[in-house]
């Protein structure tokens, strides 16, 4: 899916030097960094966490102020863990450990 306006949908970012079906990567040199590289997922996401479950990564997204229902992507190997308190101290590690723990289990599992 592409959106108009999104400058990465609209256009390359960059001088394409390598591309395949889901990414490419673009030279995108910028002040200062002259050798600065991007690599470009090829359809649109919103954050970086949809990336993992756009390829079917097992994922745990913890939430804190921001809703879940308009950020995480919607794929069924996603599991959230939101924050009671909504804020991301309200996030207890044993909260995550639990939660880490009820993820389904990858094929090699066994
Ligand atoms: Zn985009």
């Amino acid at each position: 899916m592409k959106v108009a306006g999104c400058p990465l949908c609209d256009e390359a970012g960059g001088r394409v030097v390598l591309q395949a079906p889901r990414w490419r990567l673009v030279h995108a040199p910028e002040a200062g960094l002259p050798a600065f590289y991007r690599l470009v997922w090829q359809e649109h996401v919103k954050e970086f966490s949809q990336l993992a479950a756009a390829v079917g990564t097992r994922s745990l997204l913890l939430f804190g102020p921001t809703d879940p229902a308009i950020w995480a992507p919607q794929n069924p190997q996603v599991r959230i863990l939101r924050s009671s308190d909504l804020t991301m101290k309200g996030i207890e590690l044993g909260d995550v450990v639990a939660a880490l723990e009820k993820l389904p289990c990858a094929p090699m599992c066994g």
